[in-house]
Order: structure tokens, then sequence, then C-alpha cells
């Protein structure tokens, strides 16, 4: 289109354009909000790219196309790099990969190698933010980021926090060493952080890379370690100087000295290697819980690199073979009104289905109506649908061009459409909120919370039951659910005499649940299992967390001061601390055994180990066995993968199961799990 511009045209195009990347670099790199997708943005520079190959003359050289974007925040200390930390020069399809790949081959003859000799590491692109990290004597001293690629922000004590690097070096002991990587964030983290932010009505991040880069650049440490944050590293400063020879070789060297690397790499020989990795990479990636939006090709040989040199922006001996974004157009078939347990009310769009990313959509959330409102969505419209973070379905935009005219734009009504409370809209928050906190839907999806699988684990109260519960007054609040008897529930909808003593012996059962599963049951805002767990951790009883101030609370890592002021908030009103009583009345476990259980435990047999649980259990719930590996110094995950140490199987295991047994890890029944977890258990309990 470029080659068509008048001259005049051109510069004042490249100047709008220009206009239009720094803001939206402003809002990416320095807010950790963009309001644009990568490859609109992406886009808009392909666009500046041609304008200024068509007209040289108006490319400066501070031209977005000319340098590393970003920006250190003012509010942090500045580090200047040793090396320039660059970025990578992208290659949208095969065609781009090709014209890379000639180039790169070309310049490899010049240097008098044979380019049929030159290999190629394909390393997946992780999608996060790029840090780079000193070590001293072979312990860590300071972590900056990338900011403007010469000067970044000091976060060494923000990536302190993060669990899986190591302080210390494992082999090396002398001399300094700069190694480089990523921070980010898993797709199921980034998840929990935006349900518990649209709980807190705190503005949600786009996806897992803002996520990762927002939770990173705290000024308050506390609250980038309340975030699970993950760091893989890929590149070692001045590497040949530690005897490094190739890429191969370098990731190979990270690894040894415990720095977590991210697997999945691959030595490629010729193009269809390349190719072939790129198409298996392409959909593996959607099972891997680490967001990685294209794959890395860089050249292996150090010696080699080192003559390619880079340019201003990017290496001469690297390109980012970026996948194409998954997005779909579907139809708004309507809008419709949920009420959720702080009484918010959420619009939800359903959608004629559409195939998204391996699952069939349905749904997408449409959060207030100011996302409403900035989307112009109605109903009837024609929409682009994606998953951000590849896993939450959301509207993107509205195709505006396909609209006839018969769409019905949509506003929140102002009642509550369960009990018809006048709905109230606080100028500090987004969502409009019923405030009837005896509302039927508030108290239905606090029921649902409290029974749930990670809170008191009471099996047999679905949605249907609950609203029976409701209806009929038997449940008022969740500590009624203590107070019913057989008979109450016999005379319900398809509640025989059997599942009703089932269910009372459920309820009955549920009251010796572990500390951590009460507190996330008790449903604070802002409080999942993670949190829930950490607080149950150090303060022994409820009764000292009802006593703990909101300082000693924020001093938690793990816990931060939002957290800290939501849980005091709780615990201030009184209707909550009269459930809190009536459950102990009750006989509800009000205690952790496992609290503070020191270095005794922590170095027992499944201490540091990667447990994962599957298939049913028959001595206790999923949930309680996690906790109680946790509580004993393991750490737990939903899924199988080449990291995790033990698989605990129960009866029926599902595809967790084979999965383990391809990867060779050791397998454990039940009885082999309780053999040394319950010992363990009991010993913790004597030497508190
Ligand atoms: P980039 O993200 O395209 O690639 C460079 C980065 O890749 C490196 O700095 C490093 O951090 C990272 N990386 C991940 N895995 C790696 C690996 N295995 N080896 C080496 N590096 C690896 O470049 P960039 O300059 O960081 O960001 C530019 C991109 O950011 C744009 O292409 C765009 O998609 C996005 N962006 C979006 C907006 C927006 O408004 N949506 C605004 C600005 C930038």
């Amino acid at each position: 289109m470029s080659a068509t511009l008048s001259r005049e045209d051109a510069a004042r195009r490249a100047e709008e354009l220009r206009r239009e990347i720094a803001i939206n670099d402003e809002l990416y790199y320095v807010k950790d909000s963009p309001l644009i997708e990568d490859h609109e943005y992406d886009g808009l520079l392909r666009e500046l790219e041609a304008i200024e190959d068509a007209f040289p003359d108006l490319a400066g050289p501070d031209s977005p196309t000319r340098r590393v974007r970003g920006a250190p925040r003012s509010e942090f200390s500045k580090v200047v790099h040793e090396e320039p930390m660059l970025s990578l020069d992208n290659a949208l399809d095969m065609d781009e990969l090709d014209s890379f790949l000639e180039r790169a081959g070309r310049a490899i003859l010049a240097e008098g190698w044979s380019e049929l000799g030159a290999e190629w590491v394909c390393e997946p692109k992780i999608d996060g933010l790029a840090v780079s990290l000193i070590y001293e004597d072979g312990v860590f001293q300071r972590a900056s980021t990338r900011g403007d690629g010469t000067v970044g922000e000091d976060v060494t004590n923000n990536v302190r926090t993060i669990r899986s690097l190591p302080l210390r070096l494992a082999r090396m002991k002398n001399g300094v060493v700069e190694v480089r990587g990523e921070v980010c964030m898993a797709r199921e983290d980034f998840a929990e952080l935006n349900r518990l932010r649209e709980e807190a009505e705190e503005p949600l991040f786009a996806n897992p890379r803002n996520a990762a880069a927002g939770s990173l650049r705290q000024l308050d440490h506390k609250v980038t370690a309340s975030r699970k944050l993950r760091i893989y590293l890929y590149h070692v400063r001045n590497a040949r100087d530690l005897g490094i020879k190739n890429q191969s070789g370098l990731l190979e060297w990270l690894g040894e000295e415990g720095l977590p690397t991210h697997g999945h790499d691959r030595l490629c020989s010729c193009r269809d290697d390349i190719t072939r990795y790129l198409g298996e990479w392409g959909s593996e990636r959607f099972s891997n819980s680490v967001n990685t939006d294209g794959v890395v090709l860089k050249l292996n040989d150090l010696a080699l690199r080192e003559r390619l040199g880079n340019t201003s922006k990017a290496p001469r001996w690297a390109i980012a073979f970026k996948f194409p974004p998954e997005e779909k157009r579907t139809r708004v078939l309507d809008i419709e009104i949920s009420v959720g347990r702080t009484g918010a009310l959420t619009p939800t769009a359903n959608l004629e289905p559409i195939s998204l990313s391996g699952t069939t959509v349905r749904r997408a959330s449409l959060h207030n109506q100011d996302e409403i409102n900035r989307k112009d969505i109605r109903v009837g419209d024609f929409v682009w649908v994606h998953k951000a973070g590849e896993i939450i379905p959301e509207v993107i935009r509205v195709d505006e061009s396909a609209r006839t005219g018969s769409e019905t734009p949509f506003v929140i009504p102002p009642v509550c459409p369960v009990c018809g409370a006048e709905a109230v809209h606080l100028p500090t928050e987004a969502a409009i909120r019923c405030p009837n906190r005896s509302c039927p839907a508030q108290l239905q999806e606090g029921i649902l919370h409290f029974v749930s699988r990670n809170c008191m684990d009471i099996n047999g109260i679905g949605e249907k039951l609950a609203r029976q519960l409701i209806d009929k007054k038997l449940v008022q609040n969740v500590a009624d659910l203590y107070d019913l008897k057989a008979e109450d529930l016999a005379g319900l909808d398809r509640m025989g005499d059997k599942s009703a003593a089932k269910l009372i012996e459920a309820i009955a059962a549920s009251k010796s649940r572990p500390l951590p599963m009460l507190i996330n049951a008790l449903g604070i805002r802002n409080t999942g299992k993670k949190t829930a767990s950490d607080i149950a951790g150090r303060f022994r009883d409820i009764d000292s967390l009802i006593a703990a101030s909101e300082d000693e609370l924020a001093a938690m890592d793990g816990v931060g001061p939002v957290i800290a002021a939501s849980i005091r908030s709780f615990l201030a009103d009184e209707r909550n601390v009269s459930v809190i009583d009536r459950l102990r009345k009750a006989g509800v476990n009000m205690s952790s055994g496992d609290a503070d259980t020191g270095p005794q435990i922590q170095s027992g047999a499944l201490a540091g180990k990667r447990i994962v649980f599957t298939g049913e259990l028959s001595s206790m719930p999923r949930a309680e066995a996690e906790h109680l590996a946790e509580s004993l110094g393991a750490r737990t995950s939903g899924g199988v993968s080449k990291k995790t140490d033990l698989l605990v199987a129960g009866d029926n295991p599902g595809g967790k199961y084979s999965k383990a047994l391809g990867l060779g890890i050791e397998i454990w029944d039940e009885a082999a799990f309780l053999r040394v977890a319950a010992p363990e258990k009991d010993k913790g309990r004597n030497e508190i």
C-alpha cells in the first residue's frame, strides 16, 4: 500500500502510526494494560515498516521499528545493562521465516561457514517479560527488567519471591554470571488471579503476560509474592567464557546449575526439522500450562552467533516465529444477568456455539456495563471471540460491518433479577450490585461455594437442591446446613430416605475438614485456596485469625495489603462472626494441627515432592489429601508433567495414570500414601 502513497501522505501516515504505537507502548510496557490485541499492534508496526522501506528518509533512528520498545518505570531504581537486552525480529508466516533463513544462510556463508552445517535450536517463545539476573560467587544478587533495552528496572526483591528460582547456583561458586530469561504466569494462576480481581472490583489483566508484568513490577514485593509467578531461563551472557559452545550446551548448563528452563526445545539441522517442530509445538502448546505465543529459532553455535552480531534492535542469529491468533466470529443470541456470591450483577453473552482452541464456547462474560458500552455489544451482533490467555472466552470486538439495524443495545436492569431489590451502583465500583444480603441468588452461590471440593467438600448439594433448601427456608446461611435433619430433606424433590441419610452423613463428615478448607469455605473476598492455606499455616485456629491485626496479616508472604483488608473487613462484620460461632457450636473443626509444623515435617519423605492425585480416594476427599501432602512440605498440582515426582492413584484413575506410566513417574496407591503421610502428620501434631 505504501508504494502507492505520495511522499506527503506517507509522512502523514507514518506520523499517525508512530503516535498510535507510542500510546500502545505506554499502555503495554508501562501500565501493563494494553487496549488492543498483539496482532493488531504488530499490524501497525508492519505498516510503519513498509512505509519506511518505501521512503527510507522518513525513518529516524528513534523510530519504533529500529529500537527496543519499553521504558523503565520512574518509581524503580534503574539498572544499566552491561550488554543491551534486545528484542527479536518476527516472522508471521512461513514465507517470512524462509526469508530469514535465506538471509541468515547468506551471512553464514559470508563468514566462511557451510550453511548446510548450521544447526538451529527451536525453543517455545514464552509469553512473559524478559529479566536479567546476576549471580556473584554463586549467590543471587540482582534482577532487572529489560526496560528500554539499555536501562531496566531493579526488581531484585520481587524476583527473590519467585519460589522456583534458586538463590544459590548448584555448582558455580566463584565469579559473576548473568543469566536471562522470562518471568511468566501459568494460565490457571492467571484465571484465578482475575477471578479474585473481578470479585474485588479491580481491573482485570488482559492476559497472563500482562498479569506477570503487572505482578513483577510492584513496589511492594509482598504483592509480587502473593502472585504465582514462574521463571524460565534461556540465555547466559558471555557463555563462551564458561566453556559453553552452543545453545544446547547453554540450556544444559542452566539445568545443571538448578536454574529452571522451560524444556520442549529441539535441535534442528534442516528446514524440515524446523517446520515439523513448529507444527508439533503449535498444537502441543495448548496442553502446556504456560502460554507460548510462538517459537524462537536460534543459531546453535555461539561463536558463529558472535560473528553475525546484532542490529540496533535484535540479534541477526535469531527470529521469533509467531503463531496466528485463534479468533472466531459468532453471534450474541442474548445477554443474561447472574447474581454472584457478593451480589454483583454480571452480564453474560449467550453465543451461537463455536469451537475455539480445543473446546466448544457457548458463553462469555461481559463483566459489567462499562465493558458492554466500551465495546458497544448489542444483542444480535456478530462478534469476534477469542480465549483470553488461551483459557477464558472473551468478546474482543463487534463486527460492525455485519449490523443490520435490528440489534438491540443492552442495559443492565436497575433491579436484582432474582430478589427484585433495587440494585446499587457505587461510584467507586464498576459492578452494579444487589444490596440484599438475604438475596436467594447470593445465598445459593455462597452455599455452592461452601460445599465445593476445595471447601467443605460436601457431596450431594448441587444448584437445584440449594435452591430448594433456600426456598423452603431450611437454610438461610451456611451454618444452617449443620442443623438439617433427614426428615427435613425427605420432602424435597428427588430426595429419597437413602439420599437424605447419605447427605446428612456427608454434612457431618465435613465437620472435621482441615482449617484451610474451612477458611476457604467462608468465602472471604480475594481469598482462595492458596491464601486460605497460607493463613491456616500461620494462625493455628480461627480465634487467632479473628484476633489478628490487618498489619499482621499484610506482613505475611502471599497475603499483602488488599487481601489483608478483605479478611479484616469480613471478620469485623458481626453477621460473619455469628455464622462462625454457630459453625463452632455445630462441632466444625476450627483449628489446625498442622499449622507451622516446622522443619521436622519439612524433612519428611514427601517434603519438596511434586505430587498429583488422581481417582477416588476412600479415606478422605482428594482436596483433604492435597492439604495433607502440602502440610508435609509437598507441592501438589492438577496435571502430570515431566516434573511430577509422584502420582497417588485412587480407584478408577483417569488419563493422568497412563500419562504418569508413560513418563516413568513413581505411582503409589492410597494405602502407600497413607502409610507415609498419616504417621508424619501425627508426628507433626506431637511436635507442636
Ligand atoms: P517480542 O515479544 O516479539 O520478542 C522478544 C522477546 O521474546 C524477548 O525480549 C524475550 O523477552 C522473549 N522471549 C520469550 N521466550 C524466549 C526465548 N525462548 N528466547 C529468547 N527470547 C524469548 O518482542 P518485544 O519487543 O518484547 O515485544 C513486542 C511485542 O509485544 C509485539 O510484537 C506485540 O505483540 C507486543 N506488544 C503489544 C502491544 C499491544 O498494545 N497489544 C504493545 C506493545 C507490544
